[in-house]
């Protein structure tokens, strides 16, 4: 039983968060219920928002997400584009498709692309490098994230050797049990802990990442993932609110909260200073500021749409997804003025991890930000650069239990769609 904790215990638990980059299970649990204290929200966020800036001033970095294949052979339970999900529509983008959306991009000033897509076999070793090969050619002062779900160990090197810089795979849950609840059987747990453990052997910059408020989620499931993140120490996190699908298993489940979402923002700023968070559409799909709340939690990355737009809708994987709609331009300007609003500057970067070096040869891969020195005890993981030792990461988790004043945040009206109705308010950093 976990005492719900004072304003001061919990607002000294952010202090030692900020400290020593962790905290205890228990101390995380108090923590966590402690979310709804008046003021405490605003006090994480005054620091996450210090650890940012003192690794990444004010910037934040856009990502041009390019959905190219909505095609899955996998079932998770809450995703629109499941396989049993007969009513989607499928697609798939040719290869001059993604380099026209790469060459559109690089023209609004976007130097990642995140090559995104369910796990389609049509997109094999040899179709995928070819595709990684002629975007590096067409674009080398850009970066390339792939999202493409589980693979062998030797086609995360193949697409790696091709070019590609970062992968990103969410986790989901870190909890054996909770995970095998999100997912039919066949669908491992310890599978993609071994895909992250590879990705990131192999020298990619890795994200992880998972649903807040997925059903049967309790904050010992947080926690677990919390734990694995620290095991994992990734660049990059991927968290937004659980947000469901029509068409799916999880159709009349509630969708998780945007303001638990962006505490944990704040906390996992905390925990590592240079992980690159993004605040997810999903969490601006949840509240109409979601993402400047985000922002203000300490996240430092966009994801913007720059598939075609005849194709977004059919990129369900939720319901009532933004931004489906706007030409990439469009977003483009629509996400600068969010980011100005909350006193950020949008700017045109690979934005690399801070400290984060690429292992392979670098004439067209290196990195444009200047790594800034890390406060705290963290230690970032490139284990050829670097000469601290690096903890043996276990696939298998344990499974115990000064910076610029930000005007005052003042919520937008909250719509009356279904998934914003239950929210009545945004905690004010
Ligand atoms: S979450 Fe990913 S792997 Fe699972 S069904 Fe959807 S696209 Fe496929």
């Amino acid at each position: 039983m976990i005492a719900f904790p004072s304003l001061n215990a919990a607002a000294d638990l952010v202090e030692k968060l900020e400290r020593e980059r962790m905290l205890s299970r228990g101390e995380f649990k108090s923590l966590l219920a402690g979310r709804t204290l008046p003021g405490l929200t605003a006090r994480l966020f005054e620091r996450a928002r210090a650890a940012r800036r003192a690794v990444y001033g004010d910037a934040v970095y856009l990502r041009g997400l390019i959905e190219f294949t909505n095609y899955c052979r996998k079932d998770c339970f809450y995703c629109g584009i499941r396989k049993s999900n007969a009513r989607a529509e499928r697609y798939r983008l040719s290869r001059e498709q993604i380099l026209a959306c790469c060459a559109q991009g690089r023209a609004l000033g976007f130097r990642t692309f995140v090559l995104q897509g369910g796990e389609d076999p049509y997109f094999n070793d040899r179709r995928l490098a070819d595709i990684i090969g002629a975007v590096r050619a067409a674009h080398p002062d850009c970066a390339l994230t792939l999202s493409l779900g589980e693979r062998s160990r030797a086609s995360y090197q193949t697409l790696f050797d091709a070019g590609a810089d970062r992968y990103l795979l969410r986790h989901e849950s870190a909890a054996p049990g909770h995970y095998r609840s999100l997912h039919p059987a066949g669908h491992s747990l310890r599978n993609r802990m071994r895909c992250l453990s590879d990705l990131r052997d192999i020298g990619y910059q890795v994200g992880c990442g998972f649903m807040v408020g997925s059903p049967g989620q309790t904050d010992d499931c947080l926690i677990d993932d919390l734990f694995f993140i620290k095991d994992l120490q990734p660049q990059m996190v991927g968290i937004g609110p659980f947000i469901p699908h029509k068409d799916t298993p999880f159709a009349g489940e509630q969708p998780g909260g945007a303001p638990l979402t962006v505490f944990l923002l704040g906390i996992l700023r905390l925990m590592d200073p240079a992980l690159l968070l993004p605040a997810t559409t999903a969490l601006g799909t949840i509240h109409p500021q979601g993402r400047e709340a985000g922002l203000r939690a300490g996240a430092n990355v966009l994801m913007p749409n720059l598939s075609p737009v005849a194709v977004r809708k059919k990129y369900m994987l939720y319901d009532d997804k933004i931004c489906t709609g706007d030409e990439a331009a469009e977003c483009r300007a629509c996400l600068e003025r969010r980011v100005n609003a909350v006193g950020l500057a949008v700017v045109v970067s690979r934005g690399d991890c801070a400290g984060f070096l690429r292992a392979a040869p670098a004439s067209a891969c290196s990195p444009a930000s200047e790594p800034a020195p890390i406060p705290g005890p963290v230690v970032r993981r490139q284990d050829q650069f670097f000469s601290v030792p690096i903890p043996a990461f276990n696939p298998i988790p344990e499974l115990s239990p000064a910076f610029e004043p930000i005007p005052a945040f003042v919520p937008a009206p909250i719509s009356e769609s279904p998934l914003t109705a239950k929210i009545t308010e945004l905690p004010h950093a």
